[in-house]
């Protein structure tokens, strides 16, 4: 079970938060998922939106976004302070997103300043990453080819993603349905499977018969009850 953006449906919290992740691992999920983009001046930020509150991630600098906050009161964490958080508790795997950004030069900006945190903070082990972008997955696994790396889209075949490296698909639930297959396919050329995001009892029913290794949701106590 992995927590979409954190566990986040509880009091005082807010997705993306430092509070999500915390909560994420008070209930022992797998891993915790959260989105990131970087600012103009090189800070990584944990946010799902390209703004916030008006304020575009990739074209301005840390300064103006530390002014602003989430609904449960937090200042927008950096992805040095999650990550920080998050080495708190060795059994949480970070499930580190990164968005796809405006220019060529932004995603190769992310990707370089992303692997160069997770190594200084001696995280290597805990994260594993995701993208909707190939280009992003390429690029993690070019300047760190033992990086954990899923890809989100949903068009590539899991012959497909083999042949490009990566380590794993993790698709919207509905892709499954569609290709009854994939899961098994990918399994068995080593592939790990996710789907999300899966909030219905019946979808995440039918995931776990078919043995899919993970299952990212914003209600995930409803998941570990019919998982245990
Ligand atoms: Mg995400």
């Amino acid at each position: 079970m992995i927590a979409h953006r954190g566990y986040w449906d509880t009091p005082n919290n807010a997705q993306n938060s430092i509070q999500s992740l915390k909560m994420s691992n008070t209930i022992k999920a797998y891993g915790s998922e959260f989105d990131v983009y970087i600012t103009s001046d090189g800070v990584l930020v944990v946010h799902h939106d390209a703004d916030i509150q008006g304020v575009d991630m990739e074209s301005n600098p840390y300064s103006l976004i530390e002014k602003l906050s989430l609904k449960n009161g937090e200042t927008i964490p950096t992805v040095e302070q999650y990550l920080t958080e998050g080495k708190k508790y060795p059994n949480l795997k970070m499930i580190y997103e990164i968005k796809p950004h405006k220019t060529e030069e932004n995603v190769k900006r992310v990707v370089l300043a992303t692997l160069e945190l997770v190594k200084k903070l001696g995280v290597e082990d805990q994260v594993e990453y995701i993208s909707f972008s190939k280009y992003i997955c390429e690029q993690l696994l070019k300047h760190n080819p033992k990086s954990h790396v899923s890809y989100l889209k949903g068009d590539l075949t899991p012959t497909e993603i083999k042949q490009l490296g990566f380590t794993g698909i993790d698709y919207h639930f509905s892709l499954f349905e569609k290709n009854p297959t994939w899961i098994k396919e990918a399994q068995s050329l080593g592939l790990i499977v996710n789907a999300w995001t899966v909030n219905k009892e019946k979808d995440m029913q039918k995931l776990l018969n078919q043995n899919i290794d993970y299952i990212t949701t914003d209600q995930p106590e409803l998941l570990q009850k019919l998982i245990q």
